[in-house]
């Protein structure tokens, strides 16, 4: 089966079309970084102006580029519904409604972060030959970095998550955009990407920074500081520093924030691994009443997902740490690290395939919208 993904969320307008065996068979998608450049920020007002405009556009591109010619052709329909900005969230949301009632299409309303996630399972089937078997099955350790979220999760199945780190303060992606901006870079092309060509030009050990949180044992993330360190290095260069000096401080920025990564990391697959001999030594009966070491499977992967996953040295990094703990590491290709419509479709189909869909009228929106429970992670 077909289904048409809509998302709306944040600055993005993006659609796909994807088949229930993870052909992408069309997609389209309308940015709009350069919209928001000038003003430090994603305005929600103009977001919403600019996705009310595009989406009837950029799902029309996506069905013709399927060989569609319209959403009756589609056997579902996938959106956005949380978390993200309220008023961007409705415009996607209300298009799918809208495309749903009219065509009578089953209706999937889909969590933005799941589907950041799954999209790593729709990269794998993609990758693997045809017939084999899952090349990523549940359950699996996720690291999602994007624009506004840091977590770690335990993904236990499709609709099963809990949340075993997360930031105290900024999320990663979020950070890379304002020290981006800080350091004068063009991020009319996205704040992430430009730091990250820039940072190339710099060597990290010319303006070393601190590693986040270096003594604190745990599975927390926080940026705040090190961008905050980040500001006041500049303001220290005189008239803002030259090109070099800049790309030194972009360099150690990453190699610090990263590093971050790693060592929270290490703790998450420390505290799973104890977990779980904790519950192989509990006597049986025990386990069930034990909430968190019961519910600790064994893990064969680590997933990174969300914008920032699309980082080269993000991946080669956490793919060293992978090997050297025996896990599979899978990301999606760059491009759909960010948000995109192919990532809604497939959690759609996800959802699908289990028999679960929702009821298009009266659909709301979720600004607010955690994937799971958090479970207290002790070391
Ligand atoms: P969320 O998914 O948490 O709601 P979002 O949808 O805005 O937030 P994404 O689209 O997943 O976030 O990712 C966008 C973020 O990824 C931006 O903050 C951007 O700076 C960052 N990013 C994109 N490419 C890169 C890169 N190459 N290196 C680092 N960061 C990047
Ligand atoms: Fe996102």
């Amino acid at each position: 089966f077909t289904v048409l993904g809509i998302e709306t969320s944040c600055d993005d307008t993006a659609a796909a079309v994807v088949r229930s065996d993870g052909a992408i068979l069309g997609e389209s998608i309308a940015k709009q970084d350069a919209i928001h450049a000038q003003w430090g920020g994603v305005v929600p007002g103009l977001a919403r102006d600019a996705h009310a405009a595009a989406v009837g556009r950029v799902v029309g591109e996506a069905l013709a580029a399927a060989g569609l010619s319209s959403a009756a052709d589609v056997d579902a329909i996938g959106v956005t519904v949380g978390p993200g900005l309220e008023i961007c969230l409705r415009v996607g949301s209300a298009h799918a409604i809208e495309l749903a009632q009219r065509h009578g299409k089953p209706f999937v309303a889909v969590h933005h972060l799941e589907a950041h996630c799954l999209m790593a399972r729709l990269a794998a089937r993609a990758a693997a030959p045809p017939g084999s078997a899952e090349q990523l099955p549940f359950p699996f350790l996720s690291l999602l970095v994007s624009g506004g979220h840091c977590q770690l999760l335990l993904c236990r199945g499709v609709g099963d998550y809990a949340i075993i780190g997360s930031t105290l303060d900024d999320a990663l992606g979020e950070a890379y955009d304002k020290v981006a901006r800080l350091l004068g870079l063009d991020v009319g092309g996205g704040g992430g990407a430009a730091l990250e060509a820039f940072a190339r030009r710099g060597n990290a050990a010319n303006a070393p920074l601190p590693v986040p949180m270096a003594r604190r044992k745990d599975t927390s993330f926080s940026f705040a500081g090190l961008k905050t360190a980040v500001r006041t290095r500049v303001g220290k260069l005189d008239g803002g520093g030259s090109e070099a000096e800049r790309a030194d401080l972009a360099a150690a920025f990453q190699l610090a924030a990263i590093a971050h990564l790693e060592q929270r990391l290490r703790y998450a697959l420390r505290w799973c691994a104890e977990q779980r001999s904790a519950q192989a030594d509990a006597p049986i009966g025990d386990a069930a009443d034990n909430d968190g070491a019961a519910r600790v499977p064994p893990l064969s992967a680590l997933v990174v997902s969300g914008g920032v996953a699309a980082n080269a040295l993000v991946r080669a990094r956490l793919g060293a740490l992978c090997e050297e703990h025996g896990l599979a590491m899978h990301t999606p290709p760059p491009r759909l690290c960010t948000d995109n419509g192919v990532m809604v479709a497939w959690a759609a189909i996800e959802r699908l395939a289990l028999g679960h869909s929702d009821q298009a009228e009266g659909t709301e929106v979720r600004a607010r919208w955690p994937l799971g429970a958090a479970l207290e992670v002790t070391l």
